[in-house]
This record gives structure tokens, C-alpha cells and sequence, in this order.
């Protein structure tokens, strides 16, 4: 149904032929900005994903800009050794493991809100948070840059909100009853300006860890606190399926180049014993 290039309340939604990438370059080559980028890489998820989404990400990740990639891990020790480009850098910290895959996706929402204050907020002028079951394919540019950035979920970007896998239990904090709804994200991909970002976090941990005192757990976890924080503060720039696709998924005429894409995911090996 739709594929639209701007929302209701007018932010733009990112394809490939929606901007003058000239224009775009011109205006951030005089800004000097910096762009972080955070990604957990816990438990299995290190060996199996991280080393990839570093080397495509130095390759194709604003590219021109300086950035630095926060890397969250439990084990410092297996960080894989990547030379990057110039403009680039990573800095690793250590975070504790959680029991549960589950647990592990939603605290990410804590840690990245308090290493916002503690230090991001200082060092970068737009910060990115992502999913490490990823690779960068394309050039992934400063026109995804805003103030705060969500992503399409390329299952549903063409479906009515109606058929979204939005939390629907009232007794959420995710809750979005039916009827409602603009867009279903996909939370491997989103961002902002740091004071946005943190925002975005200070709110999907808050529902969260009242969900866990109601014993309630949303039925996509961070995403479905995501996507109603994304209800109540609409994004400022969205980013197409281009910019986060699901690999085996057909090329439909619409998604001309592909940025980023899902990783092979053996979730036997991923989240069965270690
Ligand atoms: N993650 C991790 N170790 C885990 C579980 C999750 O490092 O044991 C991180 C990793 O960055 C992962 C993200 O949390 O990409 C979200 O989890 P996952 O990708 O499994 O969720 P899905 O994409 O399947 O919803
Ligand atoms: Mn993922």
C-alpha cells in the first residue's frame, strides 16, 4: 500500500532518490560534526557478528565523517582486531551479561542512556544505535542524519497499523490499541542527537522496568517500547527498508539499493546454552 516519501507530520522518509546528495555533502562538509554509533556484541553474538558489522560498517557508515563506534561487550578479550579509515575509531567498554537474550536487547536501553551521560553527549553531535546481526552493503550516509531517527521494518512498511505486531495489552507501557499507529520500526536501527537519543532510552527503559514489576514482558520487548515512544514523539526523519533489510526477502521495484541488511541468524547457536 504505501511507500511514501514524507509522513503526516512532515518528516521525510529516506529513499534512495529522495535527496540531492550534493547538496547534503556540500552543507555537512563545513559542520564538522561527529557521529557515534553503539552496538552490543554479547555472548555469541561477538564472534558470530561483530567482526563484519565493524569492517562493512568502516567501509560504508558515513564515510566522510568522523566517527566513533561504541562497542558494549561482556568480553574484551575476543574483540576483533579492524583497522579503520581514518575518520574512524571504536572505543570498547565492558557491560555485564544478562541471563536472558531477552534481557540482554532490553537493558541495552539503560546502559546506552547512561553512557549518553556519561560521556556520549560530549563527544558526538548525532549518535546512531544498532543491532550487530548486520552488514553494511551501501553507502549509509549524513541524509539519514536528524534529530531523532527511526527505521522502517521491512516486514510491514507496506500494511495497515492494524496488522503491526504492536503491543496490544493495555496493562503495557507498550500498548498501542488498535486503530492507532502510524508506522511499525524495527528497533535495530535508530538515533538522533544524543539529548534525543537519551530521551528515546530514559523512556523505553522506564516502561520496560515497569512492565517487569507487573511481570509483563511486551511481546517484541525494546521494540515494542520503541515503537510507542515513536507513537507519542513522532521521529523527525525515517529511514526507508532501504537503510535496514531483511535479506532472503524478494527485491520488490521500490528498494533499489540496499545500505544495510540482516545477518544469518542461527538462533539455535546464538541463544541456546553456552
Ligand atoms: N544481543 C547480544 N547478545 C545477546 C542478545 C542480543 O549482543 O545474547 C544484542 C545484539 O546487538 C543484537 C541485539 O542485542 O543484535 C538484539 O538482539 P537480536 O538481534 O537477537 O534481536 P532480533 O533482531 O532478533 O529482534
Ligand atoms: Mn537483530
Amino acid at each position: 500500500m504505501r511507500n511514501l516519501s514524507i509522513t503526516e507530520w512532515a518528516a521525510p522518509i529516506v529513499w534512495h532518490d529522495s535527496y540531492d546528495q550534493s547538496v547534503l555533502e556540500k552543507y555537512y562538509a563545513h559542520r564538522n560534526i561527529t557521529v557515534g554509533l553503539t552496538v552490543f556484541a554479547v555472548g555469541r553474538y561477538l564472534q558470530y557478528y561483530l567482526g563484519r558489522f565493524l569492517l562493512s560498517a568502516d567501509k560504508f557508515f558515513m564515510t566522510d565523517q568522523r566517527v566513533i563506534i561504541y562497542i558494549m561487550t561482556d568480553n574484551f578479550s575476543r574483540i576483533p582486531w579492524v583497522s579503520l579509515n581514518r575518520h574512524h575509531t571504536f572505543k570498547v567498554f565492558q557491560i555485564k551479561q544478562e541471563k536472558r537474550w531477552q534481557d540482554v536487547s532490553m537493558m541495552r536501553m539503560k546502559t546506552i542512556g547512561e553512557h549518553i551521560v556519561d560521556h556520549i553527549q560530549h563527544e558526538v553531535d548525532f549518535l546512531f544505535c544498532m543491532d550487530v546481526d548486520q552488514v553494511f552493503r551501501n553507502r549509509y550516509g549524513v541524509e539519514t542524519l536528524g534529530e531523532s531517527v527511526a527505521q522502517l521494518h521491512s516486514f510491514w512498511y507496506q500494511e495497515y497499523p492494524d496488522l503491526f505486531p504492536y503491543e496490544r495489552n493495555a496493562s503495557s507501557e507498550a500498548d498501542i490499541p488498535r486503530g492507532q499507529g502510524d508506522f511499525y520500526y524495527h528497533a535495530a536501527v535508530f538515533g538522533g542527537t544524543p539529548a534525543q537519543v537519551l530521551r528515546i532510552v530514559r523512556e523505553c527503559a522506564k516502561g520496560i522496568m515497569n512492565d517487569k514489576k507487573n511481570n509483563f514482558e511486551a511481546v517484541r520487548h525494546d521494540e515494542s517500547h520503541l515503537n510507542k515512544y515513536f507513537f507519542l514523539h513522532k521521529p523527525t526523519n525515517i529511514s526507508s527498508p532501504e537503510y535496514c533489510r531483511a535479506s532472503p526477502l524478494g527485491r520488490p521495484s521500490c528498494i533499489k539499493s540496499v545500505r544495510l541488511s540482516w545477518n544469518f541468524k542461527n538462533y539455535e547457536l546464538l541463544r541456546g546454552k553456552q
